[in-house]
């Protein structure tokens, strides 16, 4: 008797489940719960009935990803990450709201960010490349605003996916997030990746974009800013000729330029960085890892 009841308890209980599951209709999110400090990671939400709109937030950052329909799904992805200057570790909200069937829904869940080591670099370099002279401080604070700008871009169209196109043949020498020790003195960490190549080695596109900025700036020497959507950004500096112009739309793999030695540097190479929601993160992530991978399903 008593076993029966217990039966029909999880009856009721499995049929309570498959009713509520229907009624919202089959929605998953995917995200990685932990993520390391300076990494890049992705959110889906992938819905079996059309969503009308979608916003993903986090650490105060908002983006609205492109909804598309795949095998009769309907998917959002959304990039996000953290800065190794900037940011902290610890525990973040994520906030993902929708409307699906004229109904606005949200979901929340947590992501901790977690310590992660990096190298130490000791450079010795002349004392005038490592203190800017004084006249040269306007110029700086021009090239920042500029910056600035072009790393805001949030077209509503996403042109990329992973993994990103490999900007040049050349290897990889400086990693991301290195503390620079520049003659003594503790200076910011490497924000970007560093690829060897003689001048004038091929530059490209690592996604489908569109040129955002073309400048000639005091760290960065000749450099060019691509948009790629959904608030992404790829940048290439130091360049010694530049193949395109602003405004310009480029495909993936397309030459933009040059590698160089202009700007702040010793010798020529291409330092590539890639800023998502306005936060420089460690471009190994999109360059070398999967969707799957940065969403955290191993
Ligand atoms: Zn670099």
């Amino acid at each position: 008797m008593k076993y029966n009841k217990i039966k029909v308890v999880f009856f009721t209980f499995f049929l309570f489940l498959f009713f509520v599951s229907s009624a919202f209709g089959s929605v998953n999110l995917a995200y990685p719960k932990k993520v390391g400090l300076g990494e890049a990671f992705l959110v889906r939400l992938t819905s079996d009935k059309p969503l009308e709109s979608v916003s993903v937030e986090w650490k105060g950052k908002t983006v609205k990803p492109e909804i598309r329909e795949w095998k009769e799904r309907y998917v959002a992805l959304a990039m996000f990450g953290t800065d190794v200057l900037f940011d902290k570790t610890g525990k973040d909200r994520l906030v993902i709201k929708y409307v699906s069937d004229g109904k606005n829904r949200s979901l929340g869940r947590t992501i901790k960010v977690a310590k992660k080591k990096y190298k130490i670099q000791r450079l010795t370099l002349p004392e005038n490349m490592v203190t800017p002279p004084q006249e040269v401080y306007d110029k700086i604070s021009r090239d920042r605003e500029e910056v600035k700008a072009a790393k805001a871009s949030m077209s509503d169209q996403r042109k990329w996916f992973l993994p990103f196109q490999r900007p040049t043949k050349g290897s990889q020498s400086s990693p991301y997030g290195a503390q620079r020790i520049l003659n003594g003195k503790p200076k910011n960490p490497h924000r970007g990746l560093d690829f060897r190549g003689s001048k004038g080695t091929a530059v490209k596109a690592m996604a489908d974009g569109k040129v955002v900025l073309v400048g000639d700036h005091y760290y960065a020497g000749n450099c060019v800013y691509l948009d790629h959507g959904n608030g992404v950004v790829t940048m290439y500096f130091h360049l010694s000729r530049i193949d395109v112009k602003e405004g310009e739309i480029v495909d993936r793999g397309q030459v933009i330029g040059g590698i160089g030695a202009t700007g702040r540097v010793t010798g020529p190479h291409l330092h590539m960085s890639v800023s998502v929601q306005g936060r420089l993160v460690d471009p190994a992530y999109v360059l070398y890892k999967t969707t799957d991978q940065l969403l955290g399903i191993k």
